[in-house]
């Protein structure tokens, strides 16, 4: 019997380097590195934001817009704050992603793992794998802190044969994973997603790292932390840490990737469980559970992990508000100026939970005012309701 080929095989990928169907506004997610780029017009998250139908798929509901908390952190069953007893070494946090993973390979629930490791040459250029060993996966710790296609290794999940899956990544390419995930012939698969905002490409992080950090060349690992500063790890072992409000705004305006200042899925919704840190308190990870298959993930490493519930202090809003018009206008402080403001904030502003709606407004506001200002015809259909929602609450300019 001959067999039935899927449509898709009959596309062909396209070159790396050639323009993608989302133009400036792509994320690099991979998809188009596949044959799966016949389904593209679907599934690309910048071409067709839909949000209420895959969370559907994915969670059997959409989430409730009259729930403050799934508003903000879309649908879920539990919120969290962990870290592992035993921290990863070289991981981004405490390794929480890492682990799961590996457990989840050498309980034999899953047959691979889709992981971003790095080229020899580069820390920071992004290489995604199909783990199969924990020695992968390991190898694959630590954030690439630039556009990754993951979804590039597509193709070879088919070839394979394997049957039981689990993706680790970011909003954008877990949304297109979505929209393709029954056409990959998969009897499982499981989502561990992270957050994700302000990326770059490889290019924009060179330039960021030269205008931000004192050492841009020993550079290892770096995170936007609740102490409002960015923290820079480099090789010695040594912490730099630069204030927010003195972040060289002018220069920095364009280094962020058009995809990540038009993304509204910074929590990254259609994972079964997302581990970042933003809504705990510093030192911690945040976890959330959206589905049972979640729980599943999370249950495996519970006895490896120290737990405390989520906190939420203070009130985002001024501080919101008054970033609108700073950012807009790309005014830099001081540093003296940036750093006593920085103090101030931290000792007197939002923490846990509430940290995380200040970040998610504060990037949902400037990221409507680029889509309303570089892409008009496509502001209504491509924010979402909640995001909407969320923006509604500040006056914006024009
Ligand atoms: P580790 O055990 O170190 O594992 C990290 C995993 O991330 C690896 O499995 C690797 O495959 C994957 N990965 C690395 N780079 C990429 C990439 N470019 N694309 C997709 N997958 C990748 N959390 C927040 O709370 N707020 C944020 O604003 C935020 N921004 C982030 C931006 C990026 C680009 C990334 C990749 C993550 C971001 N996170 C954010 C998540 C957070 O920084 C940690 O990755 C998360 O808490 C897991 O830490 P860990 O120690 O458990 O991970
Ligand atoms: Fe293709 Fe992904 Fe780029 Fe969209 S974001 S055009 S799906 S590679």
């Amino acid at each position: 019997m001959t067999a039935v080929h899927p449509n898709h095989k009959k596309a062909k990928a396209l070159k790396s380097g050639s323009r993608r169907p989302a133009k400036e506004l792509c994320s690099e997610c991979g998809l188009c590195d596949t044959y799966y780029i016949h389904y593209v017009k679907e599934a690309c998250a910048f071409l067709n934001q839909q949000f209420d139908q895959l969370e559907t798929q994915t969670h059997d509901r959409s989430r409730n817009l009259d729930n403050p908390d799934e508003l903000y952190f879309g649908v879920h069953q539990s919120m969290t704050a962990a870290r592992k007893k035993e921290p990863i070494p070289g991981a981004q946090w405490t390794g929480i992603v890492s682990t799961i993973a590996i457990e989840m390979l050498n309980r034999g629930i899953v047959e691979g793992v889709v992981c971003v490791q790095n080229t020899k040459e580069d820390r920071f250029q992004p290489m995604p794998v199909i783990a199969r060993t924990p020695e992968e996966i390991l190898a694959a710790r630590v954030n690439k802190p630039t556009l990754s296609p993951n979804l590039s290794v597509l193709e070879q999940i088919e070839q394979s044969g394997m049957k039981r899956l689990l993706v680790i990544g970011v909003g954008c390419q877990i949304q297109a994973l979505r929209a393709v995930e029954k056409q990959l012939g998969l009897e499982k698969l499981y989502v561990l997603g992270t957050p994700c905002v302000d990326n770059v490409t490889r290019a924009g992080l060179q330039k960021f790292l030269e205008t931000t950090s004192k050492s841009p060349d020993t550079v290892v690992h770096y995170e936007f932390m609740q102490d409002f500063r960015v923290h820079f790890k480099h090789e010695d072992g040594s912490v730099e840490t630069v204030p927010f409000f003195g972040l060289k705004t002018n220069q920095l305006k364009d280094v962020f990737a058009p995809s990540c200042m038009s993304c509204f899925d910074y929590v990254n919704s259609l994972a079964d469980l997302v581990v970042g840190y933003m809504g705990a308190t510093f030192g911690w990870q945040w976890i959330v559970v959206r589905n049972d298959r979640g729980r599943e993930m999370l249950d495996l490493v519970q006895d490896k992990l120290e737990l405390q519930p989520v906190i939420s202090q203070g009130d985002r809003h001024q501080a919101v508000q008054q970033s609108i018009p700073a950012y807009d206008k790309a005014v830099t402080l001081p540093m003296w100026a940036a750093k006593l403001m920085g103090v101030v904030i931290e000792r007197i502003g939002p923490k846990g939970l509430e940290y995380a709606r200040f970040s998610i407004d504060s990037h949902f506001t400037r990221n409507y005012l680029y889509v309303k200002r570089n892409y008009l015809e496509k502001l209504e259909a491509h924010v979402p309701e909640f995001a909407k929602r969320i923006v509604g609450q500040y006056k914006l300019p024009d």
